[in-house]
This record gives structure tokens, C-alpha cells and sequence, in this order.
């Protein structure tokens, strides 16, 4: 049976760490880290997950700046608003949270962002980093999903990692992080041939496809390493259910270890957030790791 990876109490940990470096930062360099989240509409979802990272930005002791702009905001207001947070000594990290609404360019808004305080890893220096010097910016879903597989397998050297999904947010930036760190790396898609065997060749299989229960556990070679990204809500037996792209009941006995869903990737990535704005902080601060 597979070792189900806690992204929970593994979130936990890192905002913990987190809270002792802003301690430290404070108290060694007058430097409160601020985030600053944008976000424009109603969308449910959306607002949920705003709420959270402001709740956690100021519970690692960061400071939290929420700009709410009604659905029909045009564009030039939200490139000013972000002009102004560019421009604001308090704010290391600036998210716009997507999706906008359709009359405003996504593209447009992400590159207006300064690439100094993106914390998502969207900007296109930041992706360009990532795939040459890797210095950049880490987009914050591959990056706790890289955090947890190296604790669970130490070196990653000469793996064969399989990304399911080639999103700029998810898919792409997951095959960067893991070619850095010397897997062998195929990204697979919705024109990919005999998915079923590519998957049962995976060391690592990182699913993201944004379909519920798509990779059953035949798919899967045993023992491998599985990181379920998927959040799919799903009506079952009359409720509402969040499932991942991996169907866990049949991956379990064959995995090695897997992500849950809920609990798993979903709890690091606003961590990883966390964790990005505290670096541009330490960039834009001068301030170097220890
Ligand atoms: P996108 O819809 O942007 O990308 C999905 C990718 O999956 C595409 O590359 C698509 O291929 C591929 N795909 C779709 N259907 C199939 C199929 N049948 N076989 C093979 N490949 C397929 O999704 P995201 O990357 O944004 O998100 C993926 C999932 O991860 C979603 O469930 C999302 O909710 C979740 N997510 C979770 C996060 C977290 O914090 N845990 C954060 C971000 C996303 P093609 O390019 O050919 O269309």
C-alpha cells in the first residue's frame, strides 16, 4: 500500500520555517515582507482562495494587502493598480488572482506585474529563467510538488518523471523543475499516443489534466511515486466531492507513495506562494540566504 504524502502537515511545516524567517527578518532588518493579492469579479472560487492566502500571509507574520475590483473593472484601472503596487516600498509580492474577466488580456496584466515581485513565476523573465539558469521565480504548484518528491525520494537523479498536462502553470513549469533536477522527462498530453503504457514506464507520474479518476491504478508501475494535482469537483452518492485526476482507490496498492486530493498539492501551493514572496523580499532587500 502506498505511503499517502500529508501536503497538509507538510504546508504546515514550511509556513512554520516561514514564520521563524520573517522573525528573523524583522528583527535582524526592519523587513516585513508584504504580499499584495488583486483580485477583480466575484468569482466563488476565487474569493475562497484569496481569503486563504490572506489569512496565511498574516498568520507567518507578513503584511497582507487585498484589492477587490468589481467584475467589470476595466483593463488600464487594474495596469494602474498594479503600477502603484510596483511602486510600493511595503509590497515584495504582487498576485493577480486568474481568471480575469474576459475583456481583459491575462497576458498583458502578468507581464505588467514587476518581475522583482512576482511571486507566481509567470512573468515571462521568470519563465525564461526557469528553463535557462534557473534562478527565476518557481511557479508555486510544481514547486510543492518538487518540495514533497524530493523528501520522499531524496535524489531524483536519473528518474523517469512523466507530466501529464503542458499548462504554463502546472505541466510546463513541473517538466522544467524536474529535467533541473536530472530526471528523464516526458510531458504528455491530450495528442499523446498510449498514454496507458507511457504512465506505467513513470518512476514519477505528476497528473495534471483537470480530469476526475483519469489515471486508474493500472496505469501505474508499482512503487512508483505519484503527485495527483488534479482538484476536480464532483457530484457522487448525492454530494459534493473534490477528487484528483488519479483514481486513488485502485493507485494505492500499487503506488509507492501518492499525493491525496484533498490535502496534498493543494495546502503547498499557497505555502509556496508564501515562501516566493519571502524571497523577492530578501531579493529586492539585498538580503542573502544563510
Ligand atoms: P489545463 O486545463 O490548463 O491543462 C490541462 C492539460 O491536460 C492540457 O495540457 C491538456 O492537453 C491535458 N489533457 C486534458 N485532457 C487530457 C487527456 N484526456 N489525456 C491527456 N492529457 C489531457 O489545466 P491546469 O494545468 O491549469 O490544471 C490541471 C489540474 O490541476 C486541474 O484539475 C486544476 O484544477 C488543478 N490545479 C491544481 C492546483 C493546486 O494547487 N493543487 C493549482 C493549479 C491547477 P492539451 O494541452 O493537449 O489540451
Amino acid at each position: 500500500m502506498a505511503t499517502v504524502i500529508d501536503g497538509k502537515a507538510f504546508a504546515q511545516q514550511l509556513r512554520n520555517d516561514l514564520k521563524d524567517e520573517v522573525t528573523a527578518l524583522k528583527a535582524e532588518h526592519g523587513l516585513t515582507p508584504g504580499l499584495a493579492v488583486v483580485l477583480v469579479g466575484e468569482d466563488p472560487a476565487s474569493q475562497v482562495y484569496v481569503r486563504n492566502k490572506a489569512r496565511q500571509t498574516v498568520e507567518v507574520g507578513m503584511q497582507s494587502f487585498e484589492h477587490r475590483l468589481d467584475a467589470d473593472t476595466d483593463q488600464q484601472t487594474l495596469l494602474d493598480l498594479i503600477e502603484q503596487l510596483n511602486d510600493d516600498d511595503a509590497v515584495h509580492g504582487i498576485l493577480v488572482q486568474l481568471p480575469l474577466p474576459g475583456h481583459i488580456d491575462e497576458s498583458r496584466v502578468i507581464n505588467a506585474v514587476s518581475h522583482d515581485k512576482d511571486v507566481d513565476g509567470f512573468h515571462l523573465i521568470n519563465v525564461g529563467r526557469l528553463n535557462t539558469d534557473g534562478g527565476g521565480v518557481v511557479p508555486c504548484t510544481p514547486l510543492g510538488s518538487l518540495m514533497m518528491l524530493k523528501s520522499q525520494l531524496g535524489d531524483l537523479s536519473g528518474l523517469h518523471a512523466v507530466v501529464l498536462g503542458r499548462s504554463n502553470i502546472v505541466g510546463k513549469p513541473m517538466a522544467a523543475l524536474l529535467l533541473q533536477a536530472n530526471c528523464t522527462v516526458t510531458v504528455a498530453h491530450s495528442r499523446t499516443r498510449d498514454l496507458e503504457s507511457l504512465c506505467r514506464s513513470a518512476d514519477i507520474l505528476v497528473a495534471a489534466v483537470g480530469r476526475p479518476r483519469m489515471v486508474p491504478g493500472d496505469w501505474i508501475k508499482p512503487g512508483a511515486t505519484v503527485i495527483d494535482v488534479g482538484i476536480n469537483r464532483i457530484e457522487e452518492d448525492g454530494k459534493t466531492r473534490l477528487v484528483g485526476d488519479v483514481d486513488h482507490a485502485s493507485a494505492e496498492p500499487v503506488a509507492g507513495a501518492i499525493t491525496p486530493v484533498p490535502g496534498g498539492v493543494g495546502p503547498m501551493t499557497i505555502a509556496c506562494l508564501l515562501h516566493n514572496t519571502v524571497q523577492q523580499a530578501r531579493r529586492i532587500a539585498g538580503i542573502s540566504e544563510d
